[in-house]
Parts: structure tokens; sequence; C-alpha cells
């Protein structure tokens, strides 16, 4: 089904699910779009679906302790209850970040029973201290850290994997894509470096760069855009998927020409065509081309996203777990997103981001074809029980209860307390 039958689909699956509703034909948004979406107080609804289950948590969990830990380039959050659980998340390597840990969000934590994380203390630590004047990516990854090690703890005391916690796992593998961060490289020198990336990893599909990224429509280096699509889809052939990134490159007018080339090419999707808070020019991009356009990974408003939804103004979401706060947050942008028929491909940052990316996978219903891997799995392969693995352009998504690592004390030894 391509993009436009697709929507037609969707305008009649949503006008009959509002039927069943009982929901007024007022309250639809006017979405000036080429079909009609949920209605905002529907995706509400849709957000609101609880996502934690508390199953099993007949006790209060009372946060004792949480502390940022480095070892070896990595920072790790640490998570212990006044019963002695434990929880740990890896950061997103932003260091610059650990004042708002330390200052804004750790405190608030202490002496609360986290079974309420998704209930209260999530929204009631957006108003501690008026954190709400923070919020985006600074604030929101430091607030991911100590989410992902409290589900981590939740999961090790339930028995449960993350996945399994948030909802209940409905995949074990998932597709990837490779991509390449590269702009430095001539059309040929970048191909052959995809290729470089396939080999290495066995992926199917793989993303390049486009553009310059924000860079006012100036190519990386002068008709190195349009050569390397024309290219990759020639040298890499027809069996390998192709993702395009143009990382906030474009005004509307040259990203459709640009897209128009993905089409031809019949790229999996083209993300971040336009200034990422540009929605009025993400959308007419949307509008005008037949590919699916994808974005999202430095929006940190969920009411921006519901726009986004409300009114297509992307085809497929992409909230980064760690920017835009952490899994809850991003399951609710997915539920949304999930009711207008949209799949949910979320950004990923950090060397363990994709870890994350994983459990999401396991349990979102519709997360699009592929999903971003940055590589180095050797790096955490063996904290986990079962062993991660990776064949077949596919990654296991890990089984062992919580975030997986086997043995906490083993993967933080000789880490130090960051001050
Ligand atoms: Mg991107």
């Amino acid at each position: 089904m391509n993009k436009f039958n697709r929507r037609r689909f969707l305008g009649m699956a949503a006008g009959a699910a509002g039927a069943l509703s009982g929901a007024a034909c007022g309250t639809s948004v006017n979405l000036g779009s080429t079909a009609a979406g949920p209605s905002v107080e529907d995706l509400d609804r849709a957000a609101a679906t609880p996502i934690v289950d508390l199953s099993g948590l007949d006790r209060p969990v009372i946060i004792d302790s949480i502390r940022l830990l480095e070892n070896d380039g990595e920072q790790f959050v640490h998570v212990r209850s006044k019963d002695g659980a434990e929880g740990l998340s890896l950061t997103n390597r932003r260091p610059h970040f650990a004042p708002i840990l330390e200052n804004r969000i750790v405190p608030f934590f202490l002496g609360k029973d986290v079974r309420k994380l998704e209930s209260e203390l999530l929204f009631e630590l957006y108003r501690y201290r008026s954190n709400y004047k923070l919020q985006g990516l600074a604030f929101w990854s430091a607030q991911a850290w100590v989410e992902f090690a409290i589900l981590d703890m939740l999961g090790r005391m339930t028995g449960k994997s993350m996945g399994e916690l948030m909802g209940g796992v409905i995949r074990k593998e998932i597709d990837f894509y490779v991509a390449s961060g590269r702009r430095d490289s001539t059309p040929e020198e970048e191909v052959e470096y995809l290729q470089s990336l396939i080999e290495e990893t066995g992926a199917k599909a793989v993303k390049f760069r486009l553009g310059g990224r924000m860079s006012r429509n100036r190519d990386a280096s002068p008709g190195r855009t349009e050569a390397l699509i024309t290219l990759s889809r020639k040298t890499l052939g027809d069996a390998i998927d192709l993702h395009g990134d143009a990382n906030s490159t474009y005004d509307s007018t040259p990203a459709i020409r640009v897209g128009r080339l993905l089409e031809e090419i019949n790229a999996v999707y083209f993300e971040e065509p336009c200034p990422f808070d540009h929605l009025e020019d993400t959308k007419k991009v949307t509008d005008a081309l037949r590919i699916p356009v994808s974005g999202g990974e430095q929006e940190y408003s969920e009411r921006r996203f519901r726009w986004m939804i409300a009114n297509r103004g992307v085809d497929i979401v992409q909230p980064d777990l760690h920017y835009y706060g952490g899994m809850i947050r991003s399951m609710r942008v997915a539920n949304m997103a999930d009711l207008a028929g949209l799949p949910t491909t979320v950004h990923i940052s950090g060397g363990f981001g994709f870890i994350y990316m994983l459990h999401f996978g396991s349990r979102t219903k519709d997360i699009g074809r592929y999903q971003e891997y940055k590589r180095n799995i050797e790096r955490y392969r063996d904290w986990f029980d079962p062993k991660l693995t990776i064949r077949n352009g596919k990654l296991s998504v890990p089984e062992g209860p919580g975030v997986g690592i086997r043995n906490i004390s083993d993967v933080i030894k000789g880490a130090k307390s960051v001050a």
C-alpha cells in the first residue's frame, strides 16, 4: 500500500473509530491534509493509556540513592531502593548534563515510591523547582537516565524484561539499518563506506546523510547529495534498503526536490528534511511526497508531537529515547501515533542507546521497517544472558530481567562516582 492509498485507508479507519467512540464531528482537527486523522481528544486518551505493569510490586519501592558513575568512557546511573533492589542505566554520554541530574532530579526522587513513576512522579518532577522552565533535551536526557534505571530495577524485582514490564513482548528480533554519520566523503567514497558497513554488520539497510546538516540549503560539497542518491542505488543494488537523513538542511522546495530523487530510488524514508522545529515546512514536504517523511528526534513537547500526528506533519514519528525523557514519554507518543496508523521509529543516542531501542521495539506495535543501529555491539554483548546476537540484518532483544544486564556489579566494577 503506497503512502496515498494508506492515507485514504487511514482516513476511513479513523472515521470508523470516531463513530464507534461516539466522538462528535466537531471535535476533529481541521487537518488541511489528505486525510482526517484522530481528534485531539482521542490522541490525548491514547497518550494516557497506562504503560508500566505494576503487578507483583505489592510493597512500596522507595528510592534510597541515585548515583552517577563513570568508567571507561561510559557514564552510568545507579539506583537503589531502601530494600536493596538496584537498577542501572547507561547515559547518552552527555557529561555536561550532570549538574541537572544532581540538582534538579536526584533530590526529587529520594524517598519517593517509584511505583508511582508513571502515574504521578514524572509530572511532579516536571513541576519540581520549576523544572518545566528547563524542559528540552538537556533536562529530558537526565530524566531518561533515571527513568531507565528505575525501570531496570522494577524489571529485576518482577523478573520481567523492560518490554514485558511495559505491555508485553511482541517481537524478539529487530531489523536494523546501519547509519553513516559522514558528510566529508565524496559520493564514491561514501558508497564504498556504506558497503563496508554492510559487510561489517550484515545489515540489509543503510542510512546516508543528505545536504549539509542545519545548513540553510547548502550541500556538504557541491552536487554531493544528488550524486550520492543515484550512485547508492546503482552500486548497492535493489537488495539493500536505503534511508536518507537531511538533518534539518532544507527549506520545503529544495527538500521536495531531494525527496523526489529518493522516491526514484525507492528509499524507505526521508528523515528530517527541514529544520526540525519548522513544522509547517516539514508538513509541506510530507504532503508533497509519496516517500514517507520522518522526524522528531529533537522534539521534546508532547503537544507538538500530538500536532504532528493529528495533522500528518510527518509520516513516521521519531522521539529519541534519551532526548525525549525516556520510555514512558516515548511510548505515549507511540500510542498516539498508533491511533493515527503511523509508525514510531525511535531515534537513539549514546553507544548503549540501541539497547533501549530494542526494548522499545519489542513491545511497540508498528515500529516501521528498520531501526537504527550505531554499531559496537561487541562492547556490550557479553553483559547479557543470553548474549546479544546480530545476524541476518537483525538484532536480538535482551531477554533477562530489566534491561537484561546479567550482573550490575560486574559492569560498574571500578567505576568512580561523578561529583
Ligand atoms: Mg536524524
